[in-house]
């Protein structure tokens, strides 16, 4: 199904393996991608031995000592033209995250559309590294401070944005001099083997040395001798809070740094001021897009009691009307989950929802029949809880909506939505400018993301992306995320032949 854009891709059967730009290699073990869309194998990709991973860090290592000596803006334009091959590649590679991934082809060319959007961001931000002047309080002093690369960042990326999330990092790691080394999911290998392939072209087609862009494959065994390595001087990790702990206490152990980004628990609060029809589209998209398959899908609904029943109307007939079915048929509007582990982790919570109390007004299943041989099509569940249930306080990764009650005002809304132990995305649905304000306020949202009529999902990349709490506290993609990807220094110069101490010190010799 997916083999014409394979080859378009340059994927071919001789460099299925780990890479540091054009050398592939293959020594370790072999594993399986399987597409969710029709639960067939696309390819057996060897994974990185142990062997191969030295070479490919110490590569990384040495060539950073070449490339953070090229001016940043001739950095930028590496960037600049991989956004172009982008551009080119667009539906194919789209095409390509959509069946290994099993999101929507609109989404799978929509996360290109992201990578090209950061490449885009990155190119001008690699003219605008800047650092501060600063008034010295001696005479004849100049203070400044100035960023420079930190060295080898490591890329750690979930299975559910399989190129964004590396484009993201990467983009902007580059351009700020470092080289990198990404460990991609192990879930949606062919994804990162044909971003690797793409950017690996352009540093070659630009007479660059290998090691500025790798890749290394394998299961979370790999992520464990990135976070352990003391040569890795940033770890970026998205993925579990599970994940994100573990890659904590080890790189925090060797004071290494640490950019994470984790799971999410996000809630729109419906307010009795709500635009309702917006509310619905915001809401359901939110929930089921991605198959819930988002750190920023909704989770959960906390909609005012005066509300609640038309909001549960709107919604459970709106339910009725989705289509679950094969994410590269434009018509269909909810496509697989990743896999058959991930549909017992959806089955489980289900589960969970009644014995601890809840209500199914969508009941779930596992479809089968014509089209759904994959098994990993389940249906959008609605369920009304509350939200100090342990399974509302957990995130799965699955398309179920929590319905939640409140009483009072926004402020009340507001305390059930921060009480969650994740802060990743937060929307309010109000004409209301008080409850709108309260709610951006210090008092508001404790999340990295806070929305006023706008639904939970997705970010532009413009702005900082990340969350509080569980979530990791990360940064990442637009506004001054490329602070963590470099080093500050702070540097102070004496023009004067005098050497007059700080705090007006005497030190006479
Ligand atoms: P996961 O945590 O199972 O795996 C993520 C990556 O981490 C994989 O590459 C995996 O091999 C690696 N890994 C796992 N354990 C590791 C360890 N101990 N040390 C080093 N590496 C390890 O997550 P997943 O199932 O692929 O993705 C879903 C999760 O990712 C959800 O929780 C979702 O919310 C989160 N996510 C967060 C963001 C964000 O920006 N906040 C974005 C996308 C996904």
């Amino acid at each position: 199904m997916i083999k014409k854009e394979l080859k378009i891709l340059g994927i071919t059967s001789l460099n299925l393996g780990s890479s540091t730009g054009e050398n592939w290699f293959s020594g370790g073990e072999a594993f399986e991608s399987l597409s969710p869309v029709d639960g067939k194998l696309i390819a057996k990709v060897s994974g990185s031995s142990q062997k191969d991973y030295e070479t490919i860090i110490d590569t990384a290592e040495n060539t950073f000592k070449e490339w953070r000596l090229i001016p940043a803006p001739k950095r930028g334009d590496i960037i600049r033209q991989l956004g172009d091959k982008l551009r080119e590649l667009k539906p194919t590679l789209g095409k390509l995250v959509s069946y290994e991934m099993g999101k929507s082809y609109q989404e799978g060319m929509g996360e290109v559309q992201e990578m090209i959007d950061i490449c885009d961001f990155a190119l001008g931000l690699s003219r605008q590294l800047y650092g501060n002047t600063i008034h010295s309080e001696r005479p004849g002093h100049r203070m400044y401070d100035q960023y420079h690369p930190l060295g080898v960042v490591g890329i750690i990326t979930a299975f559910n944005f399989p190129v964004a999330v590396w484009a993201w990092n990467t983009a902007i790691a580059l351009v700020c001099g470092n080289t990198v080394v990404w460990k991609p999911s192990e879930k949606t290998p062919l994804c990162a083997i044909a971003c690797q392939k793409i950017l690996a072209d352009i540093l070659h087609n630009n007479g660059l040395p290998e090691g500025i862009s790798n890749l290394v494959m394998g299961d979370k065994e790999v992520g464990e001798w990135l976070a352990a390595d003391s040569r890795i001087a940033l770890i970026s990790a998205t993925g579990s809070t599970r994940m994100g702990k573990e890659v904590a206490v080890t790189v925090a152990q060797r004071l290494g740094k640490t950019l994470l980004e984790l799971g999410g628990n996000n809630a729109i609060i419906v307010t009795p001021n709500a635009d309702l029809n917006m509310t619905i589209i915001g809401a359901v998209f939110g929930a089921v897009g991605t198959a819930g398959q988002r750190c920023t899908s909704t989770r959960r609904l906390i909609i005012h009691e005066s509300i609640y029943d038309k909001v549960k109307k709107q919604l459970t007939k709106a339910y009725g009307q989705l289509k679950i079915g094969d994410p590269l048929d434009t018509k269909n509007h909810v496509g697989p989950l990743i896999d058959k582990a991930a549909v017992k982790s959806y089955l489980n919570a289900l589960d969970k929802i009644k014995t601890q109390g809840g209500k199914l007004l969508i009941k779930g299943k596992v479809l089968e029949g014509k089209g759904y041989e994959s098994g990993c099509y389940v249906q959008p569940v609605i369920a009304e809880v509350e939200n100090h249930y342990e399974i509302v306080q957990h995130e799965t990764f699955a398309p179920i909506l929590y319905l939640i009650k409140y009483q009072g005002n926004i402020s009340d809304a507001i305390a059930l939505q921060n009480g969650v132990t994740q802060g990743l995305s937060s929307a309010v649905m109000t004409n209301n400018l008080r409850e709108a304000e309260l709610f951006l306020s210090a008092a508001g949202s404790d999340c990295g993301i806070a929305n006023v009529n706008i639904g939970t999902s997705g970010a532009e990349i413009g702005g900082a992306f990340g969350g509080e709490k569980d979530t990791g506290g990360g940064r990442e993609s637009g506004s001054d995320a490329w602070k963590a990807y470099m080093r500050r220094q702070t540097n102070t110069i004496n023009y004067t032949t005098d050497l007059p101490l700080a705090q007006g010190i005497k030190f006479d010799l």
